[in-house]
């Protein structure tokens, strides 16, 4: 069956860019019409252009996906102009780094808001227009770090485990009316985002080849390659999967104790 989203509409915030932009161009490559929400207004409007350049039909929506005002006039903004929703990727997101003591209360709620609140004020947005028009799927955009921790990232950490429990509660809500809620968890993403987080280093190089050996497969992923998994659960190919977590993460959590520790013996005392 050949993957088609032509006659849908498809939300993707974040959508400027990164794994974001990757997908809404790999959407409008299935015919989907697609709608950008995404707090960089600049660059939303350039993505748009280079879809409408491809034939595609497409609007950028400048939105604070953390804000529930604005959100609600964006989704209604998209419903008006180009239809029911049927597909909805939560994918905008922000890095921040810090442990516990370290991390202030405005970025605790700066973090949470991003990355978990939006899942839920996008998708309470958008719910109802996709029951209007009979089912869809949503895709959220997790992580590695939503079934596991790294260090120094204790809200971002948070912020994804939780977003893990609300794909989980709505797959299961909204099982019987029609909708399909699925998570996809990357791992390092050779993205806007991850440059700047490198950048934050003195030596950014040496931060990039790491983020490659972390990973069984020896490189990073690209936004490409997490686009086509986001594709493929928003598409009636996975029509019997729900609430399902899929790693794309180039085998970075098979090793017991971590890329470091690969071969038994090597150091981790564990045989
Ligand atoms: P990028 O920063 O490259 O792109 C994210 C886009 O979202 C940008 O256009 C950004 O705008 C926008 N954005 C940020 N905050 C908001 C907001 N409040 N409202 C609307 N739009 C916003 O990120 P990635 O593509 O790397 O990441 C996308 C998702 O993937 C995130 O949820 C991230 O946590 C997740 N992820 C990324 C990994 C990686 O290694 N890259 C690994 C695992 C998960 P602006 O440029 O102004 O910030």
């Amino acid at each position: 069956m050949e993957i088609t989203f032509r006659g849908r509409t498809a939300v993707v915030t974040g959508g400027a860019m990164g794994i974001g932009g990757a997908t809404a161009s790999r959407l409008a490559a299935a015919g989907a019409t697609v709608a950008i929400l995404d707090i960089n207004a600049e660059a939303a409007g350039k993505k748009c252009g280079e879809l409408r350049a491809a034939g595609a039909r497409a609007e950028a929506i400048a939105c604070d996906v953390g804000n529930a005002a604005e959100v609600e006039r964006a989704v209604a903004e998209v419903v008006g102009r180009l239809g029911e929703i049927s597909v909805l990727v939560s994918n905008a997101g922000i890095q921040r780094y810090g442990d516990v003591l370290s991390t202030s209360e405005p970025l605790w709620d700066e973090v949470l808001t991003t990355n978990l609140k939006s899942c839920f004020l996008v998708s309470k947005a958008v719910l109802p227009s996709m029951l209007r028009g009979g089912g869809g799927a949503i895709v959220a955009v997790g992580s590695v770090q939503s079934i596991a921790a790294l260090g120094n990232a204790a809200a971002y950490v948070t912020a994804k485990h939780g977003l893990l429990g609300l794909v989980r509660s709505m797959a299961l809500d909204y099982a019987r009316r029609g909708i399909r809620v699925n998570c996809v968890l990357p791992g390092a993403i050779d993205t806007p985002m991850l440059r700047w987080a490198a950048g934050l280093d003195p030596h950014p190089e040496r931060v990039i080849e790491v983020c490659h050996r972390m990973h069984a497969l020896g490189r990073m992923g690209t936004a490409e390659e997490v686009a086509d998994a986001i594709v493929y659960l928003a598409s009636d190919r996975a029509s019997f999967i729900t609430g399902a977590a899929l790693l794309v993460d180039g085998g970075m959590m098979v090793p017991a104790g971590g890329m470091g520790f690969s071969e038994s013996g090597t150091g981790s005392g564990v045989k």
